[in-house]
């Protein structure tokens, strides 16, 4: 997968390097390029930002730069998908992430200030598919955090970025529950027990257990997804639970 960020502070996206995701990129599945918007301005105090037109607080980042970053590094005719991190854009959720990682080539714009001309978005949206999204409902300064999130959920989901691909099966939000609690050894620490369910050896209890804590939990903290969940998607056992 290609994926290329536009951003006024690279230095934001360097944990990209660490981890997983730098072996990703070392081992040649991820290629990731990191521009600096500020190349595509032309003054001395190479500006990205203006006044509201209208009026208001704060400041806009300007169209020009922006469009001659997307005119540079998408000369066509191939395109990549848009990514426009923006806490008005739909929110981003774990079957998203399934859908771009099958996707060759993401860009994402990262916003600083109070956002993008929207200009830019819609000139885009004539060349290539572009989609606003948000990492959930409160504000953050800029783009970067939202793309650090969005990329990490994107890339670890891409065939040989994780060691383990069998542990994607049982996450969270794979099946649209949350995931049962974990443990590990000792089997009791600080007078706490690791539950006995799980030393059983027995896989169909432990399976059974499993599901069981995934749905409760599901109920208590995320009852909008187990709402979501279709019928078919519970067993009898399920419904027992
Ligand atoms: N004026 C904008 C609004 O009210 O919708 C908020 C702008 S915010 C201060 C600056 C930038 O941070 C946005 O352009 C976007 O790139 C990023 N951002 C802020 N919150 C975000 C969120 N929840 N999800 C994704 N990106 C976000």
């Amino acid at each position: 997968m290609k994926i290329d960020v536009i951003t006024v502070f690279p230095e934001y996206l360097a944990p990209l390097d660490l981890s997983l995701i730098g072996r990703a990129r070392r081992d040649g599945i991820v290629s990731l390029d990191v521009h600096d918007l500020r190349r595509w301005t032309h003054d001395i105090h190479r500006t990205v930002d203006d006044t509201p037109a209208g009026g208001g607080a704060g400041m806009i980042m300007r169209p020009e730069p922006w469009g001659e970053a997307l005119d540079a590094l998408v000369p066509g005719p191939e395109v990549p998908h848009l990514l426009v991190p923006s806490p008005a854009g739909v929110p981003f959720t774990q079957a998203q992430a399934v859908r771009l990682a099958a996707e060759p080539w993401l860009a994402f714009a990262c916003g600083r200030y109070e956002g993008i001309d929207q200009r830019v978005l819609d000139a885009a949206s004539d060349r290539m598919p572009v989609t606003e999204v948000s990492l959930g409902d409160y504000v953050l300064f800029g783009g970067e955090v939202a793309v650090l999130a969005i990329v990490e959920a994107v890339t670890r989901l891409i065939p040989g970025v994780l060691g383990n691909a069998a542990s994607l099966a049982e996450e969270s939000h794979n099946d649209g529950l949350l995931e049962a609690p974990s443990y590990t050894k000792p089997a009791s620490w600080d007078g706490r027990d690791v539950p006995e369910v799980l030393m059983s050896g027995h896989h169909a209890r432990i399976q059974r257990w499993r599901r069981d804590q995934a749905l409760l939990r599901t109920a208590q903290r995320r009852p909008d997804l187990l709402a979501a969940l279709p019928k078919e998607a519970l067993d009898r056992a399920d419904r027992r639970c």
